[in-house]
């Protein structure tokens, strides 16, 4: 449904699509053979801005496709309604600086032969109602498998990043349908084992609420007879249409993005089985330019082959030491230069950065205002940003509640909250800030990733033991845990209090004196957090072990 691959291209909200967009760079590097689809949305996700309340504006992109990308001559359609609504295909090609190519088809129905209404379909990333993205879910799934066809592709796996794309299986489902006559058991028509031998299914929520339904009266009045709706009862649930259900009875490999999620997702959904596979980072994309030219010097060939970052002791660490500061350099001089808080490249400086998810519990760190204040005045800085969903007045509220703690502690502690976070801005922050801070309600950060990027920069994590950190946490040595070890218990809000006071017991004793008063250990553990996390989580390990695990099997 997105992919994020530069901030030009603006059809991405957050995670999802930047791994969308990593996945398919690495891919690229790797040579594998990999055609990806998505949206268009021309209007992009949003501008983000606020109001003097610190109340979060959003303002919709236009951005010129034609600039990046070249119209396909290739149209195709799918029925919604009762009408014909026609698709046709933008390409980006990722060039990888290593040779490999991987097309990107953008689809879009904004062309002359569709209504108004229509037209607009493709314009919006999670805009309108369930309606609006019933449809578009029909483009992608069913317009994609008919785009690729068109197109002469012979594809030997689908693969469904989330359950937005599953009614793929449909089309694949008619294309597989067994020729038989007048038979009284459906199930006979339908060849769902050749359908699962082509299609991979990764889930990335953890939590049921987050995975898309739809009721079987939408479905009739958009879908109509296209799919005997007998038959996608049996598949995708009885009662509503659930799109993770139909991805899940329809692959024949399915994994979560981390061990933990794979686990809990196995829970989830008892009798199907779930891999996992955990989650990376495009390597070069996500490493500072003063940090790739350390890498370039010291172990050449790192961005193809990021397991080299084992090797990560031959660099000096006075030299790791000064990329970092050139870095942060950066990220606090645009940070003065915005908002003229006055922060310096002394103070310890933590980073939080995410979408504003109330499950990503932004305002953890303000839970003892006063103690906070004890612990961080003259010693820390803060540094904040991220997006809430325009319609999650919960995740507004929560970016205004930052806005007003950053007014109020003014004379006590620098806070700021940088707006408009997308890519360019996010790679400022892993590397610019000391530490990177995540703190989401356990288990429902399935994997994580931006955590990630600051390991490749040297930059250590301080999080609560949940999705990929689960698997490189150890303490001490590349970063620092918040709360108690990864448990199976469901969310519970008592767990604030507890994570909040062992954040508040780190950061006092040992994040701050470490880093004031033993440099040496401090850059033991940025070395550490390259050779022990950045050699790990990267897209190129992951696209391995899809390639193995789920694509050539
Ligand atoms: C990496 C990234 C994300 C995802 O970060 P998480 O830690 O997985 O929440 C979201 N938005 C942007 C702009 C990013 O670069």
């Amino acid at each position: 449904m997105e992919i994020g691959l530069k901030d030009d291209i603006p059809t991405y909200s957050g995670g999802l699509g930047i791994l969308a967009g990593d996945t398919i760079k690495s891919a690229a590097d790797l040579n594998l053979p990999v055609v990806a689809v998505t949206l268009m949305h021309r209007r992009g996700y949003f501008t983000q801005d606020f109001d003097e309340s610190g109340y979060q504006i959003a303002h919709p992109v236009n951005w010129d496709p034609s600039t990046y990308m070249t119209l396909a001559p290739e149209k195709v359609s799918v029925r919604i309604e009762g009408r014909t609504v026609y698709i046709q295909t933008w390409i980006y090609f990722i060039q990888s600086l290593r040779g490999g190519v991987v097309p990107v088809l953008y689809l879009d129905t904004d062309m002359p032969e569709n209504s108004a209404e229509d037209r607009e379909l493709t314009h919006f990333l999670y805009g309108g109602d369930s309606s609006y993205r019933i449809k578009q879910e029909v483009i992608l799934g069913i317009g994609g498998v008919r785009m690729l066809r068109e197109f002469g592709f012979t594809i030997k796996k689908y693969h469904m990043n989330e359950g937005h794309a599953s009614f793929l299986t449909l089309e694949l489902l008619h294309k597989y349908k067994k020729d038989i006559e007048s038979v009284w058991d459906e199930s006979l028509v339908w060849d769902f084992d050749s359908v699962k031998e082509l299609c991979v299914f990764t889930t990335h929520t953890p939590v049921e609420a987050g995975h898309d339904r739809f009721d079987y009266e939408l479905y009739r009045k958009v879908i109509g007879d296209y799919f005997p709706e007998k038959v996608i009862r049996w598949l995708a649930g009885e009662k509503d249409l659930n799109m993770t259900m139909l991805a899940l009875n329809l692959s024949n490999y399915v994994n979560g993005v981390a061990k933990k999620h794979g686990e809990v997702s196995q829970n989830m959904f008892p009798g199907y089985r779930i891999n996992a596979i955990t989650n990376g980072i495009h390597s070069y994309t996500w490493t500072v330019e003063n940090f790739k030219r350390l890498y370039d010097k010291y172990i050449p060939g790192w961005a193809n082959e990021p397991e080299t970052f084992v090797r990560v002791g031959l660099i000096p660490q006075s030299e790791i030491w000064n990329a970092h500061m050139e870095a942060k350099k950066v990220l606090i001089d645009y940070v003065n230069s915005t908002t003229g808080i006055g922060m310096d490249y002394n103070t310890l400086t933590l980073g939080f950065a995410r979408r504003f998810a109330t499950y990503k519990r932004a305002n953890l760190l303000f839970s003892d205002v006063e103690r906070l204040i004890k612990i961080a005045k003259g010693k820390l800085q803060l540094i904040f940003a991220g997006k809430a969903h325009p319609r999650d007045e919960a995740g507004k509220k929560l970016i205004q509640s930052i806005f007003n703690y950053s007014r109020e502690l003014r004379d006590q502690i620098r806070i700021v909250f940088v707006k408009n976070y997308r890519m360019d801005i996010a790679l400022m922050l892993v590397s610019g800030v000391d530490v990177w801070l995540n703190n989401p309600l356990r288990p429902l950060e399935a994997s994580g990733t931006s955590g990630m990027k600051a390991t490749h920069n040297g930059v250590p994590n301080f999080s609560v033991l949940d999705g990929w950190w689960i698997e490189g946490h150890i303490e001490g040595v590349t970063g620092w845990s918040i709360g108690p070890a990864a448990t199976e218990i469901a969310p519970d809000e008592s767990m604030n209090a507890i994570d909040a006071e062992d954040l508040y017991d780190k950061l006092e004793n040992v994040l701050i004196p470490t880093y004031y008063n033993n440099r040496q250990q401090w850059l033991n553990i940025m070395t550490d957090t390259i050779a022990k996390n950045a050699y790990y989580f990267n897209t190129h390990r992951m696209m391995r072990r899809y390639v193995t695990e789920a694509y050539i099997k």
